[in-house]
């Protein structure tokens, strides 16, 4: 992608494309293509997003010098907002509620970006609304992720045309996302309408059908962050026709994650989620040559203080 902007900031930035990689988690296994998101620059597949919402705001002149971007997140997308913001030459603030993970505080920090808390009461809708009372002030500019279609075109435009190009012969049966706020699923569902495969969305069980139905935002799993545990009302399956899902154990999901570590991805737990899913997919194609796509979003130090390594503290 192609980053060029305008007044003071004149540079091209050009991005460059994560490798897609063939992994087994054993000899005999079936190779599932994996798309190394978290090789992006601070770490995470949010790059792509944050750039694209970003840049595009500041082609159209909704973002200027000397303005701020809020975004109410916890995770990789204030920290990605965090670097395009200070690459932008704009400031940045994560309205988060109070106990995230420091790891998290800290990157957004060392990318130049505040960080704002709400009461941990009130969870995800207030660290929104305390962005949506912030964004009222003249000079700020609210990349809202759970509404902004820019989230998924970003997928579309990129990963998705990345993946076409660098997979033997161009060929694709299946494409496995784990489904957050929607925007990689959906990028790649509309990115991959042409090639005719299959789209398959993943969500981490036990699945909480009984939860938060909050328009804005997802339901998130508790044991792996960042993805949801409920098909979410935005991304429901008669919005994407021939849309699957898969389930994949919560345990299952951060085992294979581990596995993925030692194979030498460092990767957080959506990730394994992913791949668990993939190796099911592939399963169920039951064909050894079908070729299979999913994406590792995020990085093992993300999660240092987490469950993912609770077994390895002395
Ligand atoms: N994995 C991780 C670690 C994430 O933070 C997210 C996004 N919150 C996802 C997966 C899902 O991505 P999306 O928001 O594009 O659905």
């Amino acid at each position: 992608m192609d980053w060029e902007l305008p007044g003071s900031h004149r540079y091209v930035h050009r991005m460059a494309a994560t490798p897609l990689v063939p992994v087994q988690l054993a000899a005999g296994e079936p190779a599932i293509w994996c798309k190394l998101e978290f090789l992006n620059p601070s770490g995470s597949t949010k790059d792509r997003i944050a750039r694209y919402i970003l840049e595009k705001a500041w082609r159209q002149g909704r973002l200027q010098t000397g303005d701020r971007v809020i975004e109410a997140s916890s995770g990789s997308t204030s920290i990605a907002m965090a670097l395009a913001s200070a690459q932008i030459g704009v400031r940045f603030l994560a309205v988060m509620p109070e106990g995230v993970s420091n790891e998290r505080v800290l990157l957004i920090r060392a990318y130049g970006g505040d960080v704002r808390f709400t009461p941990k009461a009130d969870g995800i809708r207030g660290a929104i609304a305390e962005v949506e009372r912030l964004g009222r002030e003249p000079g700020t500019f609210l990349p809202r992720q759970f509404s902004n279609r820019d989230n998924a075109d970003a997928h579309r435009l990129t990963t998705a045309r990345e993946v076409i190009d660098q997979i033997p012969g161009g060929r694709v049966d299946a494409v496995v996302s784990g489904v957050g706020t929607g925007g990689t699923l959906v990028g790649l569902y509309h990115g991959f309408a042409e090639v005719g495969c299959r789209l398959i969305a993943v969500h981490a069980k036990p699945v909480n059908l009984y939860g938060d139905a909050d328009a804005e935002c997802c339901s998130y799993s508790a044991r792996i962050p960042g993805v949801a545990d409920r098909i979410s009302e935005i991304f429901r399956e008669d919005n994407l026709p021939g849309l699957l899902t898969l389930e994949v154990n919560d345990e299952v999901a951060i085992a294979t994650t581990r596995q993925l570590m030692r194979l030498g991805f460092p990767v957080g737990p959506s990730s394994g989620l992913n791949f668990a899913a993939a190796r099911e997919a592939h399963r169920r194609l039951g064909r050894p040559q079908a070729q299979v796509v999913t994406v590792f979003p995020d990085r093992m130090e993300r999660y240092f203080t987490t469950e993912l390594f609770q077994p390895y503290l002395a």
